[in-house]
């Protein structure tokens, strides 16, 4: 299972800026919003702001509209101290959003940049979830694993406690206060439909159910996060050619970008709660291709590894929700 949330970089992205991100991510892991030694706005400073600069340089004028404070020479830190992380992302989206509208023409220059904003986005995103690492922890609570992003593990709902945060509170509190907290016993995991357990104590089906698709949750959710980063190409990573032009199909369709995680970790839920599992992706693309249910049987196996029948295909594919149909 992946617990440390992975910056994803665009495909396109300017190769600079892909450098930094990477060296962003190697140092990043003290840091945080809330850290005094490891302010994670520094890190941001020290590694970030001069390759962005140099980026911009590349460009002509006209970008640098698109970017706050690139016109002006304010660099990226200084504007996320001026505004916060959740206002940086909600302004360069913004500006981003209006630019694909308005002056976006396709060119090499323009993918690359838009490309590159989507990757910054993410990264000041990420920040905006990350955790420190050391924290105090008491009464074998620990907070270093389980605050380490807003997301319930097994989906795309805020956990109770991030709920409760946004909710309630700013997220710039301190230790002391989050300790607090932990006596209202909201979930740092789960958000409040995947809680262990229901208020009355009794053991909670619905976590239950997803807790023992979790690992596929996982792969399901890799793949995606990984498709929609890489929207040109079929990506090969599951080792089966007519798994990843599920995935490549799927992303076509979608609006999707890799900064929508709420919506990206819903839809892996969804896919793992449909039971659409990867002989049924390739049938979606079989059928997709033309092939008829007879055909499609031929060339997939059932759990006995064994030729499907027909009837056996008709009744795997009425099965799939519609959202998954190609
Ligand atoms: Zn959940």
């Amino acid at each position: 299972m992946k617990n440390t949330p992975k910056i994803i970089i665009w495909e396109g992205c300017s190769p600079s800026v892909s450098k930094a991100i990477q060296r962003f991510e190697e140092r990043w892991q003290p840091y945080s919003v809330s850290s005094r030694r490891y302010p994670i706005i520094r890190l941001i400073k020290d590694v970030m702001d001069q390759p962005i600069d140099e980026y911009i340089q590349t460009l002509p004028e006209s970008y640098s509209g698109y970017l706050p404070g690139a016109g002006t020479g304010v660099k990226l830190s200084e504007i996320i101290r001026m505004v916060g992380l959740d206002g940086m992302v909600r302004m360069q989206r913004q500006l981003l959003r209006q630019f694909i509208k308005t002056a976006d023409r396709q060119s090499r220059t323009d993918q690359c940049f838009i490309a590159t904003l989507e990757s910054l986005i993410g990264l000041v995103w990420d920040c905006s979830l990350k955790r420190p690492k050391r924290t105090t922890s008491t009464k074998g609570v620990n907070l270093n694993d389980q605050r380490k992003h807003g997301f319930c593990e097994l989906c795309g709902s805020l956990t109770e406690f991030a709920d409760f945060m946004v909710t309630v509170a700013n997220q710039r509190i301190n230790d002391v206060e989050l300790e607090d907290h932990n006596k209202l016993a909201l979930s740092h995991q789960y958000c409040s439909k995947h809680r262990p357990k229901l208020l009355n104590g009794e053991w909670n089906l619905a976590y239950r159910k997803a807790k023992r698709s979790s690992a596929q949750f996982h792969i399901e959710l890799d793949r995606l996060n990984q498709q929609c980063a890489n929207r040109s190409r079929i990506l090969t990573m599951s080792g089966d050619k007519l798994i990843g032009s599920f995935f490549y199909q799927l992303m076509q369709r979608l609006t999707l970008q890799p900064a929508d995680k709420a919506e990206l970790r819903h839809l892996a839920r969804r896919m793992v709660d449909a039971k659409l599992s990867d002989t049924k992706k390739k049938m979606l693309v079989l059928r997709k291709s033309g092939l008829s249910q007879t055909e499609i049987g031929q060339r997939v196996q059932n759990g006995k590894a064994q030729p499907m029948t027909r009837q056996a295909v008709s009744k795997a594919l009425a099965s799939i929700p519609k959202e998954f149909i190609l």
